[in-house]
């Protein structure tokens, strides 16, 4: 059998462009990471050759002692590196990503249109939360349930947890979800418990962001208050593309959690495991119980603090005025500027982030802030004086896409893009290169 370069050069190409790309540009995009070569090797295993629909000692197909032990393994793993007692909690290692994982624990604990609410979108939550506008409901999970948003004190850019209290006596949620995608501070979970408490709903957290910190005890531990924790494993994590759904074990509001969540992985939304996902994961989640793992994660969270503190000192509003976390949200709306142009800038100079929405935003196009996280870079030796730097690159990016947008003909953003992809606009005239 041939290897990739000779059997498909085509893709080898690709790949080879993408390592590259990888490889030279700043990669500050909050949810992404660089994983550890033994996991891309386990990942890249004959692991995904085998089919294992089920679970450890009952599965569908012969010829699973390996992948058993496997997946025992990786359990127990994941409970370790969160510090959990396997009498207590339990995990499902099967997800195929964060999406599917929070679909699964909706299909478990809810009735189709049940009540659920979480963070809304436009103010740092996920799609998978719940997402919809005025005129569409646009995630499946604003489908198959009914969902009311939470949102942030737009004054002080924290969970507005009075308000959340109020909609959801209103409300009466069977689930609240705590967790976000783009929330530069930790959630107030025993706030939230007593909420959920208050109106009989099940609590669950999306960790998925932050889960690198929390099994790295640099922030709360969402286990203490929560029913159910999920996560994606290639964000903070640095494991491989994946998800895991961690349940209490006693009966929570008379849901056995852990046969309800097993079977809404399997059969219920999913097929057979991937198993070289899982091998790649429980690789992760050995190296996540190690002292260079923690060392690496305070490290996050310093370089984090570096980054905010010089764009604080350059001028840049950020919600909620800094960071706890991996991640600084800058509000660009009082420069007369958006994200979309300035990631379109930034991406020209192989600084790669992301346009985000920034509470009070009229527009999820052309949203009004940029997301910049810190564990990429970390993961490739960055320290505080580098992110001060990048602080000092992306203040260049700015005020290039002042000037640019002050040079281009036509307000509309496509104008801009336009100008900016012409031979008339070239960086190289510029500082930024
Ligand atoms: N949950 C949160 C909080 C996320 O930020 C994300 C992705 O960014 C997900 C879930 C979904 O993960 P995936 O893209 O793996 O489905």
């Amino acid at each position: 059998d041939n290897g990739l370069s000779e059997a498909d050069p085509e893709v080898r190409a690709i790949i080879e462009m993408e390592k590259e790309r990888q490889f030279k540009s700043l990669e500050l995009i909050a949810s992404e990471n660089f994983t550890y070569r033994a996991v891309m090797e386990a990942v890249g295993s004959c692991l995904t050759n085998k089919y294992s629909e089920g679970l450890p000692g009952k599965r569908y197909y012969g010829g699973n002692e390996h992948i058993d032990e496997l997946e025992t393994l990786c359990q127990k793993r994941a409970l370790d590196a969160f510090h959990l007692d396997g009498k207590k909690w339990g995990v499902n290692v099967q997800p195929l990503s964060g999406s599917p994982a929070n679909f699964e624990v909706y299909t478990a604990v809810l009735k189709p249109h049940d009540r659920l609410m979480g963070l809304d979108l436009s103010h740092g939550g996920h799609l998978s939360h719940g997402f919809m506008t005025p005129k569409r409901r646009v995630s499946g999970t604003s489908i198959y349930f009914e969902s009311m948003s939470y949102r942030l004190n737009e004054s002080t850019g924290l969970v507005d947890y009075d308000k959340l209290e109020e909609m959801a006596d209103r409300f009466k949620p069977k689930l609240i979800i705590a967790g976000a995608s783009a929330y530069p501070r930790d959630f107030d979970y025993p706030r939230m418990r007593k909420i959920a408490d208050a109106v009989g709903a099940f609590l669950m957290m999306d960790m998925a962001h932050i889960s690198g910190l929390v099994a790295a005890s640099v922030l709360a531990n969402p286990f203490d208050y929560c029913d159910i924790v999920t996560t994606t494993t290639h964000k903070s994590l640095r494991g491989p593309r994946g998800g895991m759904i961690f349940f209490k074990k006693d009966p929570v509001l008379g849901v056995d959690l852990e046969s309800a969540i097993n079977n809404a992985v399997f059969p219920g939304l999913q097929g057979g495991p991937h198993n070289h996902t899982i091998g790649g994961l429980a690789v992760c989640l050995k190296y996540a119980q190690s002292p260079e793992f923690k060392a690496y994660q305070n490290k996050v969270v310093s370089n984090c603090r570096a980054l905010a503190s010089r764009l604080t000192e350059l001028g840049y509003k950020l919600v909620s005025g800094g960071s706890d976390n991996h991640l600084v949200l800058v509000d660009l709306r009082p420069l007369g500027i958006d994200g979309a142009r300035v990631e379109k800038i930034l991406d020209k100079a192989s600084i790669t982030l992301n346009k985000n929405s920034v509470p009070g935003d009229k527009s999820a196009v052309v949203p009004g802030g940029i997301r910049i996280g810190s564990p990429a870079m970390t993961t490739r030796g960055f320290a505080e004086k580098d992110f001060i730097a990048v602080a000092d690159y992306i203040h260049e990016g700015v005020q290039i896409t002042i000037d640019a947008k002050r040079a281009v003909s036509g307000s509309k953003l496509q104008d801009f893009m336009k100008f900016v992809a012409s031979p008339e606009f070239s960086l190289k005239d510029r500082v930024l290169d």
